[in-house]
């Protein structure tokens, strides 16, 4: 483990430096789901948004659940463990 890696509260994958191989991963996992289970974009966004004011988000991943939140909050039926939404 590196004890000099910062961890990022409340942020997204998308938005962090250094974390392309993780972000391609996670589109690529996204690209792959069914369109009929994707939930729409505006969505998708509105959890983010609710995922990034949350205090369990710590490096893109939900500390509640252990999934990376941009994957979790595109899976149309997909709830938070919390009920956030
Ligand atoms: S899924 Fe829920 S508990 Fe997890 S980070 Fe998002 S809002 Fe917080």
């Amino acid at each position: 483990m590196d004890v000099n890696k910062r961890v990022c509260k409340r942020c997204l994958i998308r938005e962090m430096a250094g974390q392309e191989k993780i972000y391609e991963t996670i589109q690529r996992m996204i690209a792959d789901l069914p369109e009929t289970e994707r939930a729409p974009k505006a969505l998708r966004e509105e959890r983010l948004s609710a995922c990034k004011q949350c205090e369990r988000l710590t490096d893109g991943m939900c500390a509640a659940c252990g999934c990376y939140v941009e994957l979790r909050a595109t899976i149309a039926d997909q709830t938070c463990p919390y009920d956030v939404w």
